[in-house]
């Protein structure tokens, strides 16, 4: 029993099939202690023999069977621990760490480019008042131009100021006057910024819409000028493949003015609901500063003059990646950030 009783707990201890092995060569092996112990048998008295031969087999028994047992235990976790094993050599699992939106990138572009030409970027309040949206840019409360922006205004009954004076900026021309009231000529400035008209939603419209406003005073500034600055930045942007369509337009801000169309990139110029089927689309509106807009801010207009224009950002992102939808820059849906 005492054989038995030690060798059942030093085959539950082994760990290995080496050690288990082991302890089966110091019991069962041809000078093991059971071995040994059952030659011992021959020399008792006969009538004890069997009484002792059928425990020393019954103890080999149960040693057997523990031992195949545990063995059969030992074997599954010495598999689990060969496949749990660490290979530190193995590249680790790269944690999802985001980047950029397109938006954010392309804006990024656009402030670097114009840098090079020594624009200076400026931020201004998205929440504007009536006259540096509107009056400062040469359009009065009863212009018919201000029906083609279609503006929100802010609830102003609990203040001192009158209804209508508070609104979202529609453009961040609002900008040119707040900049030009405060620096002197020459100036070349951009602001980047989110604009808000209460418009319909479609696949090249939106509620809410990037533009990066930019500017320009000094004294003999040329309309040709600015066609070279739009077409240098275009280019820059957009690559030099592109095609570029100016046509005149009316903007009581500019003078003359300019609309500028950039070849639709979703269709490659055959027509598509991003350009409404006629392959252009319009990109970055622009125009000779007003007489009256640099008269607002104390420029003399004699003497100085300038050019604006208004890069519609969120359009130029969406022609950059030939996507259908200006819609598809504000969804969230990480399959449409994820192949940027
Ligand atoms: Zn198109």
């Amino acid at each position: 029993m005492q054989i038995k009783n030690s060798a059942v707990s030093m085959i539950i201890q082994a760990t290995s099939q080496k050690e288990l092995e082991d302890v089966k060569l110091a019991f069962l092996g041809r000078t093991g202690r059971l071995s040994l112990a059952m030659k011992e048998i021959a020399k008792l008295p006969m009538e004890k023999r069997p009484a002792v031969g059928r425990l020393a087999n019954e103890v080999k028994k149960t040693i057997e069977e523990t031992i195949k047992n545990h063995s059969s235990g030992i074997s599954t976790q010495e598999v689990r621990i060969k496949k749990e094993k660490i290979d530190v050599t193995n590249p680790g699992v790269m944690p999802d760490i985001g980047h950029l939106h397109p938006m954010t990138n392309v804006l990024y572009e656009v402030v670097d480019v114009f840098k090079t030409l020594g624009f200076q970027p400026a931020d201004g309040p998205e929440i504007e008042t009536d006259y540096y949206n509107f009056e400062a840019l040469n359009i009065p409360k009863d212009h018919p131009a201000r029906d083609t922006q279609q503006t929100l205004y802010l609830d102003t009954r609990n203040s001192k100021v009158n209804p209508g004076e508070i609104i979202l900026r529609t453009q961040t021309s609002a900008m040119q006057g707040r900049v030009m009231e405060k620096a002197k000529p020459p100036v070349r400035v951009i602001v980047p910024g989110k604009n808000f008209r209460y418009e319909q939603v479609d696949a090249s419209h939106g509620f809410e819409f990037w533009q990066v406003e930019g500017f320009m005073v000094d004294t003999n500034t040329r309309l040709t000028d600015l066609f070279g600055t739009i077409d240098y930045v275009l280019r820059k942007l957009m690559g030099e493949g592109i095609k570029l369509k100016f046509a005149t337009t009316n903007f009581p801000f500019v003078e003359p003015g300019v609309d500028t169309y950039i070849s639709c990139t979703v269709c490659g110029g055959r027509g598509c609901s991003f350009c409404k089927m006629s392959g252009w689309s319009e990109i970055m509106p622009a125009g000779m500063i007003h007489p009256n807009v640099l008269k607002a801010v104390g420029y003399d207009s004699q003497k100085v003059n300038g050019f604006a224009f208004a890069i519609g950002l969120s359009r130029l992102v969406t022609l950059r990646y030939q996507m259908d939808d200006l819609r598809l820059l504000t969804n969230p849906d990480m399959r449409i950030l994820n192949q940027f």
